[in-house]
């Protein structure tokens, strides 16, 4: 053999033996079925879900006033469905319908745990309404089957917490460590009023949670096609968010004898250049678990390159971009939401406006977001400028090997016979990002199982999924 084939083929065989031993080094998690415990189901918290649905707790946009009635409506729901937690727990008002229950654990010298939800939800449009196959807020309950505006996003998670701290008071329950259960009632229009005043009231008190749990994370055995088992993904960080607005000013005049390039054209340019690319790729360690967790259980050639990303990583990007929902796990997006410009047909506008969402990657921040749409725009005619008011960059992770994820991945266990549990990037945001500088963990995950129609038509939850989270909650709350 020639010394350069001998060299070649030592090396091949040498890159083989590396691909293959980082591919056997992927290791299957499976839980043992038979730790499971039975669920049973709770009918009564059914209809409880069901009442908290038919209340119109609307959060209708960022400047538009809420029914303060319906608000009020739902505190009363609440004092008379819960009787026990109001009057065993202690409880503080936030901007008048955010609330704080505090439940005194017998360790006062373990730094507590958090436990959120949020009160409000999203409208529902009047064109869509038709399209419902129930009344949107009628919290109608068909078979296991309970349906509107809120079943998933967010009440059920509320109603859980609830009848579970509810349930084990009736039992002189008294937990380890103290936990306290945050309620906000604008989470869907970012939390200011609500999360957002409860987590500064909380730093202001030096209360620094040693584990904070919202929505986020769920269930899901359709998405994640090769693994033949339930997958349960926890947040363990959550990407920023920032609007960038972008205007373009350009004398305008009479529509009958335009200019080569008006204002709306060289807007429309601008963001045809800023979509027709995206920001650097980057594998953020919440997603990187992702791949590593369910890459066990995938097809071998999918194994290999996972196993060995030094070697596959642009192959597994490329993958990933494929599809809206893996693409915005490794790019920061940016998509316009806003386009304003113009006020009569035959009057060229002096002035258009657009405004671009981005939802940031942890590792890259709002700046370079700025800079990106800038370099992409490359116009001096078009001005940049990013809003501060909305603005949060990414959260830093909370790593999954923290005792708080391990707490979360071994209660899923017991009330999903055969899950396999992994961390993974939330996309959107939630009210527990503002609890994110002060605290040890924050985790997202409730345990519904492939949730429908949220921020939709036709939300719904089973029977059996607001049992489990009840369950799940009562485990969450017995533990040291
Ligand atoms: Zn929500």
């Amino acid at each position: 053999m020639k010394t350069p084939f001998k060299i070649v083929l030592v090396s091949a065989i040498a890159l083989f033996a590396v691909l293959l031993f980082n591919t056997f080094s992927l290791k299957s998690t499976a839980s043992a079925a038979s730790s499971s415990i039975k669920i049973p189901r709770d009918d009564s918290a059914a209809l409880h879900l069901s009442e908290a649905i038919q209340i119109k707790t609307v959060s209708f946009g960022d400047t538009l006033p809420i029914d303060t009635a319906e608000f009020i409506k739902f505190r009363l729901f609440m004092e008379r469905t819960y009787p026990l937690m109001h009057a065993k727990l202690e409880k503080q008002s936030f901007n008048e319908f955010s609330y704080v229950f505090k439940w005194n654990g017998k360790d006062t010298s373990m730094a507590p745990y958090v436990l959120m939800a949020h009160l409000d939800v999203v409208p529902v449009e009047a064109i869509a309404e038709s399209k419902w196959t129930y009344p949107s807020f009628s919290g109608k309950i068909e078979k296991d089957t309970i349906w509107g505006r809120g079943a998933v996003d967010d009440k059920s998670s509320a109603i859980a917490i609830m009848e579970a701290t509810e349930q084990m008071l009736e039992n002189n329950f008294t937990p380890e460590r103290t936990f306290y259960f945050c309620f906000g009632h604008d989470e869907e229009i970012a939390g200011k009023r609500g999360a957002n005043i409860i987590s500064q009231w909380f730093k202001e008190k030096n209360i620094n949670p040693a584990f904070v749990l919202d929505e986020g994370g769920m269930i899901d055995t359709e998405k994640f096609k090769d693994v033949q088992r339930p997958v349960a993904v926890i947040a363990t960080g959550e990407k920023g968010f920032v609007n960038v607005d972008i205007s373009v000013a350009i004398p305008g005049g009479h529509s009958s004898q335009p200019e080569k390039e008006t204002a709306i054209d060289v807007l429309n340019k601008a963001i045809v250049k800023v979509r027709e690319k995206q920001m650097p790729p980057i594998i953020s360690p919440p997603v990187k678990s992702l791949l590593e967790k369910t890459a066990a259980e995938q097809s071998f050639v999918k194994k290999i390159a996972i196993a060995n990303m030094w070697l596959f990583k642009n192959l597994v990007i490329k993958g990933m971009e494929e599809n809206k929902q893996t693409n915005a796990m490794v790019h920061t997006t940016l998509v316009p939401t806003i386009f304003k410009a113009g006020i009569k047909d035959n009057v060229i506008p002096s002035i258009a406006n657009a405004t671009f969402n981005s939802r940031i990657l942890p590792g890259q921040t709002s700046d370079d977001v700025v800079n990106f749409v800038k370099n992409a725009i490359n116009d001096e005619r078009v001005t940049v400028k990013k809003q501060t008011i909305s603005l949060m960059e990414a959260s830093s992770s909370t790593p999954s090997n923290h005792p708080s994820f391990q707490m979360l991945e071994s209660i899923t266990q017991k009330i999903v016979p055969n899950v396999l549990v992994s961390p993974y990037l939330l996309i959107g945001a939630t009210d527990s990002r503002y609890f994110r500088p002060f605290s040890d963990a924050v985790l997202n995950f409730t345990p519904m199982q492939n949730a429908k129609g949220f921020h939709g038509i036709d939300e719904r939850i089973g029977v059996t999924d607001l049992s489990r989270m009840i369950s799940f909650y009562k485990l969450v709350l017995a533990e040291k």
